[in-house]
């Protein structure tokens, strides 16, 4: 298996298990999957601290560096193939193509 496909296949392993269940501090129990997003900016259902994180690190859903898109970035998981929005590996939800945050690392 070459080092691409292997990606791939991990890429959509993670995006399958981006569920997940929070049940400390004041958070509800929480299911989010991204499977079930319908628009790539809405971060309904998505846990406070979650928000929080894409906050934290500055996530915008578009770049303002040309060359520094999600969609290059080493940490962006793209969208599986009934999945409309891509998702992040630093935090939960929604990821546009289009975006940034500081933590971007260019793919090698
Ligand atoms: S680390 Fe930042 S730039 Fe990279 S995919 Fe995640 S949100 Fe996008």
């Amino acid at each position: 298996m070459t080092r691409r496909a292997l990606l791939k296949k991990l890429v959509a392993r993670s995006l399958l298990v981006l569920g997940i269940s929070s049940s400390c501090g004041s958070e509800k129990t929480t299911t989010y999957t991204l499977a079930e997003v319908t628009s790539c900016d809405d971060l309904t259902g998505l846990p406070e601290s979650e928000v929080a994180k894409r906050k934290q690190l500055g996530y915008v859903e578009t770049s303002p560096i040309d060359d520094n898109i999600c969609g290059n970035c080493q940490l962006y998981l793209p969208p599986l193939e009934d999945a409309k929005c891509g998702g992040c590996q630093l935090f939960k939800g929604p990821v546009l193509e289009k975006g940034y945050c500081t933590y971007w690392a260019p793919r090698m």
